[in-house]
């Protein structure tokens, strides 16, 4: 990159701090407007420095601010700036992480970290893992091999069989979207009932099963959550792989959002039960704060990843052995490094560094739901360790309540339901938040509230 596209760069970081700095809460602006504002057009002709810089800064000016302490809407949240480095860098390198000839150490160092979860999570030495755009294609990963294990003659021969598969009412909506992907159609995913506290009701697991097992289904694949999208809430995992090992059925862990607590010793718990998974999906780019994207796909049938996804391509794979080209064992053909972003933030605050962004976040939503519990105006609508706040406040319907926060650039959050009650969910995400960002959140809130 030439000098002058360097202090390009950086000015547009320093503006863009700036902004950042006095509108934590980017301004609102409808869609329609906005598209009138910002010129967004491409042109025929070329532009000068000046005149791109000034488009960029534009959009960039109006684009939501998702790193600030007022974002509480989305399951990410803050800014790591080992790990940005570290993404920076893999962009700048521009590897594919298909081939040791392409991507040399980074398919070592993605490799390290995939035994580095596998250990973490108690999973079995032998098992492999490999990452993939996000949550939802590492589910699919998981349902694939699932599908390939009980039903091998799909790949070649298609679907049109009587697979069935499970997982609670409350799972992210990925399972039946890759249900249909896979040929197996959403209606064969049963949707098990979650108890009160939003996790799988096992006993209603193994009774579908079975109830299918007799109508003549073939039973393949329990999806079990650990930690639900809108609760946070973990299904029994230890129940679930007992169903699962005695209906003989692949259990996979969706991981994506609960994972992260592999790392602390006093939350680990909630994830009893998940080595004896057959696949487990975990996302970093959530409770870790490593950039979007970070999903990993871990199973302990290192055969099932090349069972279901290896190809032979000899314009690609020209050297080395299977081992170190993980493209064999990828949804894609050429692949980010997204791996360099999570390893740069590991290398540099340790597990312990992790353990303490984990701990830090269900610290932070227990002040959130001290301070709601002490004050009348706000209701607790869950009252569990979960790092989604969920409350009502002085009964206004928490859609409005919420969207007309981000009209008003006060705070992004946004809502959620659990069995027909609608509530505020405030996701405590963001690393960089402290008690006195919480505090400010109530307080903005409150006073937003007072001028409805
Ligand atoms: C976020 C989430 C996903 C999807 O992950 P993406 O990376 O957004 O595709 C899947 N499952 C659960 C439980 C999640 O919270």
């Amino acid at each position: 990159m030439n000098e002058s596209d360097f202090k390009l760069f950086r000015d547009l970081l320093v503006g863009l701090e700036e902004v950042e700095r006095d509108h934590p809460v980017a301004q609102y602006c409808s869609a329609g407007e906005m598209s009138r504002l910002i010129d967004l057009d491409v042109n025929h002709a070329p532009m000068s420095d000046q005149d791109w810089a000034d488009a960029m800064g534009q959009l960039l000016r109006w684009t939501p601010k998702t790193t600030t302490r007022h974002f509480f809407n989305q399951l990410f949240g803050g800014r790591q700036s080992k790990a940005v480095i570290g993404d920076m860098l893999a962009v700048w390198l521009n590897n594919s992480m298909y081939t040791y000839k392409v991507g040399g150490p980074m398919i070592l160092m993605e490799k390290a970290i995939i035994n580095a979860l596998i250990k973490r999570l108690g999973m079995p030495d032998t098992s492999a893992g490999t990452m993939a755009s996000g949550g939802s294609m590492t589910n699919f990963m998981g349902m694939l091999m699932a599908r390939d294990s009980s039903a091998p003659d799909i790949r070649s021969i298609g679907a049109g069989s009587q697979l069935t598969a499970y997982t609670s009412e409350e799972a992210h909506y990925s399972v039946l979207k890759n249900a249909a992907f896979a040929g197996i159609g959403r209606d064969r995913v049963r949707l098990i009932p979650a108890d009160e506290w939003g996790a799988m009701d096992a006993v209603a697991l193994r009774a579908a099963i079975r109830k299918d097992r007799k109508a003549g289904m073939q039973p393949f694949f329990v999806n079990a959550t650990a930690g639900t999208t809108v609760l946070g809430a973990f299904d029994p995992l230890e129940q679930i792989a007992g169903i699962a090992r005695e209906e003989k059925v692949w259990m996979h862990v969706d991981a994506a959002l609960g994972g992260a607590v592999m790392f602390s010793k006093q939350y680990q718990y909630l994830l009893a039960g998940c080595a004896s998974a057959d696949s487990v999906s975990f996302n970093a780019h959530k409770l870790l704060g490593v950039p979007l994207s970070c999903s990993f796909i871990l199973t302990r049938h290192p055969q099932c990843l090349y069972d279901s996804f290896a190809n032979d391509a000899n314009y690609l794979y020209q050297t080395d052995s299977d081992e170190i080209n993980p493209g064999k064992i990828s949804l894609q053909c050429a692949r980010r490094n997204n791996a360099l972003k999570f390893w740069a933030l590991w290398k540099s605050i340790g597990s312990e560094g992790l353990e303490q962004i984990v701990d830090q976040h269900y610290n932070l939503a227990s002040y959130a739901r001290d301070y709601i519990r002490s004050h009348k105006d706000y209701t607790l609508c869950h009252d569990t360790p979960s790092i989604n706040v969920c409350f009502n406040y002085k009964h206004i319907p928490a859609p409005h309540l919420c969207n007309s926060l981000y009209e008003a650039s006060e705070l992004m959050v946004g809502y959620g339901s659990f069995r027909g009650n609608e509530f505020v969910r405030m996701s405590i995400v963001n690393p960089n938040n402290e008690e006195q960002d919480i505090l400010d959140f109530f307080h903005r809130l409150e006073r937003h509230a007072e001028r409805l």
